[in-house]
C-alpha cells in the first residue's frame, strides 16, 4: 500500500490555489512521533511504498534521510516543489523511485499561480538533478483558467522530465478562482486534450510513447482493470500526518470522513477498503474508467451537484479520446510495432492520480 508522509506543515511557496503552510491546527508543522512508530507500522507491510509530502517536504532534508535510513519500503516518492531538490544527497536522491515536482506549464502560467521567479528557479533546479538522477521525474501540474493543455503539456515535455501529470484546480476548495470554467472546458481544455491526444497517437505510431501520465493511466485501466479511485485513496493507499494520525486522503485533515485513527494504534491491513466512493459514481457508465475519480471531490462536492457533473463531462470528454487512442494502440501491438505491457504506466502507485 501507499503510505503518504507528511515531512512538515510548512511551505516556503504561497501558490494561489493552495495557500501555502498548512495550519498548525490542521496538524502540527513538525513531526511530533518517534520515527520507530512509522517503522513499527510501515514495516508490517511487505509491499509499502512510502511518499514524503507537505507542506514543502524538502524543507525537512533531515528527517527524510531519518526516514529513509530506518524504514524499510519498496520504493520512496517526493511531491515537491523543487526548491530544493539539489540539496538532496547522491546516495539518497536514487534511493527515490519518482519525483514529482510541481509547475504548472509555461513560465508565465507557473509564475502567475506559483509566485515571480518560481518557474526559472524550479527549471534550473530540475535540469541540476536530471543529471545525477536516474529515476522517474514527473512535473505535476494544477491546471487552472489560465492553462493551455496542449501547449503548457508539450512544454514541460521538452524539460528534462520523463512523464507530466496534471490535474484539474476543481472542488480543492469552495471559491476557486475560476471566471468562466465552462467556457475554458468548451474552448480550451477539451479541445486541447483531443489535440493532445492526436499528437501522443501520432508519436507513438513513431515509436516513442511520450510519458502524458493521464493518458498512460488511462489506457493501462482500459487494459487491466482495476477498481475504484485511481489514486487509491481509502483503499490502498493513505497519508499520516506530522502527530501520527491516518487520513484516506492528504487534503483536507480536518473532516470526519478522512480520519481513520493512529499509527500507533492500527495495523495496515485494519485500514485496507476502509472508505469507499458513494453515488452518483458506483452507477455512471465511466465508473471502470474513472473509479470516482477524487475520494475528497466525491464526499465533499465543495461546487455542489452542477459542479461536480462538470467535471466529469471532463473526465467523459478524456475517456471518449482514449478509445480512440486504444484503437489505435491495439492495431500497433497486432502489428508486433510493441508488447501490450509497453503500456503498464504507472508501474506502482507513485501518487499520479491518472484521472485529472
Ligand atoms: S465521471 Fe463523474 S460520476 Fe462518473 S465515476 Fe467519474 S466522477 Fe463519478
Ligand atoms: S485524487 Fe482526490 S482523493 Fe485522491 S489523493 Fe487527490 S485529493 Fe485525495
Amino acid at each position: 500500500m501507499l503510505y503518504i508522509v507528511f515531512l512538515t506543515g510548512v511551505c516556503n511557496l504561497n501558490c494561489r490555489y493552495c495557500g501555502g503552510t498548512i495550519p498548525d491546527e490542521v496538524m502540527p508543522h513538525e513531526i511530533n512521533y518517534e520515527i520507530e512508530y512509522l517503522k513499527n507500522f510501515v514495516e508490517k507491510d511487505k509491499d509499502a511504498i512510502i511518499a514524503f509530502y507537505g507542506g514543502e517536504p524538502l524543507l525537512r532534508i533531515e528527517k527524510m534521510k531519518e526516514i529513509m535510513d530506518n524504514v524499510k519500503a519498496k520504493k520512496f516518492v517526493i511531491q515537491t516543489n523543487g526548491f530544493f531538490l539539489h540539496k538532496i544527497p547522491d546516495e539518497y536522491l536514487n534511493r527515490i523511485d519518482s519525483i514529482l515536482v510541481s509547475i504548472d506549464g509555461v513560465k508565465d502560467v507557473t509564475n502567475y499561480y506559483r509566485g515571480n521567479g518560481v518557474y526559472e528557479i524550479v527549471v534550473d533546479r530540475v535540469k541540476k538533478i536530471r543529471k545525477r538522477y536516474s529515476g522517474d521525474l514527473i512535473a505535476r501540474m494544477a491546471v487552472s483558467e489560465k492553462s493551455d493543455i496542449y501547449r503548457d503539456v508539450r512544454h514541460l515535455l521538452s524539460l528534462p522530465f520523463d512523464h507530466v501529470h496534471w490535474q484539474l484546480n476543481v472542488v480543492w476548495a469552495p471559491d476557486d478562482s475560476w471566471t468562466d470554467f465552462d467556457a475554458w472546458v468548451k474552448n480550451s481544455y477539451n479541445p486541447g486534450i483531443t489535440k493532445l491526444a492526436k499528437w501522443w497517437v501520432e508519436e507513438i505510431k513513431k515509436g516513442q510513447i511520450p510519458g502524458i501520465v493521464p493518458f498512460q493511466g488511462v489506457i493501462k485501466r482500459m487494459f487491466w482493470p482495476e477498481n475504484g479511485v485511481p489514486c487509491g485513496a481509502g483503499r490502498d493507499a493513505f497519508a499520516i500526518t506530522t502527530d501520527g494520525r491516518i487520513l484516506a486522503c492528504p487534503i483536507g485533515g480536518e473532516f470526519e470522513w478522512n480520519e481513520l485513527g493512529d499509527i500507533r494504534k492500527k495495523n495496515p491491513e485494519d485500514l485496507r477498503n476502509s472508505v469507499s466512493i458513494d453515488e452518483p459514481c458506483l452507477s455512471c457508465d465511466l465508473y471502470p474508467i474513472c473509479g470516482g475519480r477524487c475520494l475528497f471531490a466525491n464526499k465533499e462536492r465543495l461546487w455542489g451537484m452542477d459542479g461536480f457533473y462538470k467535471i466529469c463531462e471532463t473526465v467523459r470528454h478524456l475517456v471518449n479520446e482514449m478509445n480512440w487512442a486504444k484503437k489505435e494502440i491495439e492495431k500497433l501491438i497486432d502489428e508486433g510495432m510493441y508488447k501490450k505491457d509497453d503500456f503498464y504506466y504507472p508501474p506502482f502507485n507513485n501518487t499520479t492520480e491518472i484521472i485529472p
